[in-house]
């Protein structure tokens, strides 16, 4: 058994550790569950982008089906720009949510970036539009 601390060897047997007094039945569980949250939150926002993308193509769908039909471009610039909101303000609620509850420094500053990230891109989006 290796000392989690100063990494020396012990016997499996061992209750504490030879070399520098280490209780060897300690195991960190507050960092298995923050792995393992990190883990679920990863995937909470690769479904969520996934389902925002299903959501890109499904209006992409309709304002081509609008513009064939002869509709005005006045709609589909004001489709566009209520999904680009939807999008960014459903995508910054939830990443706030998750940074929030987040038990991980680096999944909590990661998802602050992305949300800064995200709404600075939406206002260049709006002001190049
Ligand atoms: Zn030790």
């Amino acid at each position: 058994m290796i000392c989690l601390r100063c990494n020396a060897e012990n016997s499996e047997e061992a209750k504490f550790c030879k070399n520098c007094g280490m209780d060897m039945s300690y195991t960190p569980p507050a960092k298995k569950d923050s792995l393992k949250q990190s883990v679920l939150f990863l995937l909470i926002v690769l479904g969520f982008h996934y389902v925002m993308f299903i959501m890109w193509e499904a209006i992409n769908f309709y304002v081509r089906k609008l513009t064939a039909s002869g509709g005005n471009s006045t709609e589909v610039v004001t489709i566009y720009k209520v999904a680009n909101w939807f999008g960014t303000g459903s995508t910054v609620i939830l990443m706030l949510i998750l940074a929030i509850i987040s038990k991980n420094n680096a999944v909590r500053i990661s998802l602050i970036i992305f949300i800064l990230i995200r709404i600075a891109l939406n206002f260049s989006y709006l002001l190049t539009s």
